[in-house]
């Protein structure tokens, strides 16, 4: 063995890469099965340029886990090393990446690879790593390199293998001796290597196939033989064209990648190599209205080689909960994350993903529309969340953004607007779209407004609030108005007054018996000539108020907002025929002003504990009068 010296102002490797990488330290696997597929992928380039490389044979790549050694071997059938190449290609090269790495970035992570440091993570596990590699060139022995990490290397020929071909064999030290652990290492193979190019070999595994029997009558024999077991698929769906896949490829893929979640509803296949190089697959979850925001659903992958699943910058935040995988060389893996969200290249696939997306929910829109209506209950969160953050996308999304209303009718923004301009609109000319937040809660009022003949939409999402004002801010003769907002009269503001049945006096008298019988302050109590068949009391929740007190409750902002009281107009209508007969009541006039106010009360689900015994109590006495 000859000995050699790394010429390197860096003193030791290895704090450098135990100082950069401590944090991901088993991606010592990726990177030397990395390097294992791409000796295996330029031997297959020379081939097809005609060079001569000999036999290519089972160019399987094999990790192997040696616990009594103390070993991990990844052993590929690639190209090779001479011994000048490994010279060149692990001392020369990866040290000037290992200075040039320090320059530049002193913040960041898995970079490894992109510095041509990658072969040198094997010394986060291990304290001593042997190349024993042969070149395809040539018929000279082969040649082995050992070193333990620091500036001194030895280097001579070997006859420990005389095939075409590398292995790396890490001796494992003993602070990181779980990677002696086959299982600890299937799992890895599978969470970094499941999709690599070139098939990757980790032990064997038992196949039982069955045998049809020969003859009638006789019992189908069980055969089990050991085949290899193999890590990878090496052609996974993303990377086929689109019309190789069906619909079965796409939902198996899917829970091969998300065993545990429901069918998708759809997807989107991601397939661009201009003016960025980008595939993928994106798809759509059932999200069942639960807003669980799960960062971590996408994969992002290098050349099929996993990278993350930490995609933030990369995808759009609103599509973060979307599931799939994107596999791009051109993400730059090799900078922090602040960078990255001003990246140009970034920027770019960002909005290639914000408009593919556009583009299949307006496609699906368009073609399928019951379908899509159908879905809207899983999807319509996610779009509208996308309307709110992401201005581009909400451009778009205008054409397929949905509302429903209690019949369970979809329209998009601009139908339900011509649908119910006719009857709808003030006498300030703006449209007024009534929802509801809870049918049952709100029914009495839902009804009282269908009896006007008005549209009410449901919105009983937390984000729906955010929708409308949004609706409110970009159509400014729209306003949104909850059907408790006011008495069913005044819902909408139009020119037409009803006539008071009352006189003057006689309204007088009717406010001072509810101003004594209710309790509550002067202010909160209006009385208005509204029409017979309105309710002889409602409580209205003013729309400005309430909004505004909801909306701080959701941002966690605006504790002035927050603390106010739930504040509630009580609306007496004088024209109801029970009103002018609590005029002639004489001594049950204020129990009965009284329990019309709790009945009013009761609608709105506000009357409970001892004033609803109280209102029981009142009313069973006075039905017994
Ligand atoms: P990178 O892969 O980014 O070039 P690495 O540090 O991972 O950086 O590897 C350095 C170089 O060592 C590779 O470019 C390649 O030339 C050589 N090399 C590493 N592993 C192998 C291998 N298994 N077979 C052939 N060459 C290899
Ligand atoms: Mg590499």
């Amino acid at each position: 063995m000859q000995k050699g010296t790394i010429s390197v102002q860096t003193e030791n490797i290895l704090p450098i890469i135990k100082k950069y990488l401590y944090s991901d330290q088993e991606i010592f696997l990726r990177e030397l099965v990395s390097n294992a597929v791409d000796a295996t992928q330029k031997l297959r380039t020379l081939a097809n340029r005609g060079e001569e490389v000999g036999e290519i044979g089972d160019t399987t790549i094999q990790v192997m886990v040696n616990k009594d050694a103390g070993t991990i071997t990844i052993s590929d059938r690639g190209l090779g090393m001479s011994h000048e190449e490994v010279e060149k290609y692990i001392t020369q090269v990866a040290f000037s990446g290992a200075k040039e790495f320090l320059e530049k970035y002193k913040d960041t992570t898995n970079m490894i690879g992109h510095f041509g440091l990658g072969f040198y993570s094997a010394f986060m596990v291990a304290d001593k790593v042997e190349i024993v590699s042969k070149s395809y060139k040539t018929d000279a022995p082969a040649v082995q390199w050992v070193s333990d990490g620091g500036v001194e290397y030895e280097i001579g020929e070997t006859d420990a293998r005389n095939e075409r071909g590398t292995d790396i064999i890490l001796h494992i030290s003993k602070d990181a001796d779980m990677y002696l652990e086959d299982h600890k290492i299937e799992e890895l193979l599978t969470k970094y290597c499941r999709f690599l190019p070139v098939p990757i070999q980790f032990g064997e595994t038992n196949q039982t196939e069955t045998i049809e029997p020969t003859e009638e009558g006789q019992e189908p024999t069980e055969v089990t033989t050991t085949v290899p077991h193999i890590i990878n698929d090496t052609r996974p769906l993303w990377m086929r064209p689109p019309s190789d896949n069906t619909d079965a490829d796409y939902l198996s893929f899917y829970r091969q990648m998300y065993p545990m979640g429901e069918d998708p509803l759809f997807w989107i296949h991601l397939n661009v190599d201009y003016p960025f190089n980008l595939t993928g697959v994106l798809y759509f979850p059932k999200i069942n209205n639960k807003f669980e925001v799960k960062k971590d659903r996408i994969h992002l992958y290098c050349n099929q080689v996993f990278v993350t699943d930490h995609v933030e910058n990369i995808v759009p935040e609103f599509l973060m909960l979307l599931h799939g995988v994107i596999d791009s060389p051109d993400i730059p893996l090799n900078v922090s994350r602040s960078y990255l969200q001003s990246d140009p290249e970034v920027k770019k696939i960002n909005k290639y993903i914000t408009r593919k997306v556009a583009d299949k929910l307006e496609e699906l829109f368009k073609t399928q529309r019951e379908d899509f209506e159908q879905k809207w209950q899983d999807i319509g969160l996610l779009i509208k969340y996308g309307v709110l953050t992401d201005d581009k996308f909400a451009e778009r999304a205008d054409k397929f953004t949905l509302v429903g209303n209690t019949n369970d009718k979809y329209f998009t923004l601009s139908e339900y607007l011509e649908h119910v301009k006719p009857n709808q609109t003030d006498k300030n000319n703006k449209i007024t779209c009534l929802y509801t937040t809870d049918e049952i809660e709100q029914h009495a009022y839902v009804v009282a407004a269908q009896n006007k003949d008005y549209d009410v939409l449901k919105m009983g999402d937390p984000i729906d609030a955010h929708y409308m004002q949004h609706v409110e801010h970009k159509h400014t003769d729209v306003h949104f108005k909850r059907v408790d907002a006011d008495t069913p009269d005044l819902l909408i503001e139009k020119d037409e007054t009803t006539d008071s049945v009352l006189s003057d006096d006689e309204r007088g008298k009717v406010h001072d018996l509810f101003a004594a019988a209710i309790n509550a302050p002067a202010q909160y109590l209006e009385l208005k000539a509204l029409s017979p068949n309105d309710a002889p009391v409602t409580i209205t929740k003013p729309e400005f108020m309430r909004r505004m007190k909801e909306m701080s409750r959701l941002s966690g902002g605006m504790d002035w907002y927050k603390d106010m009281p739930d504040s509630h107009q009580i609306v007496v209508n004088t024209n109801h025929a029970a009103i002018a007969k609590l005029l002639h009541a004489n001594g049950d006039a204020q129990q009965i002003a009284k329990n019309l106010y709790d009945l009013a009360l009761l609608q709105q689900n506000m009357l409970k504990g001892a004033d609803l015994t109280d209102f029981i109590n009142r009313t069973v006495g006075l039905m017994g009068k």
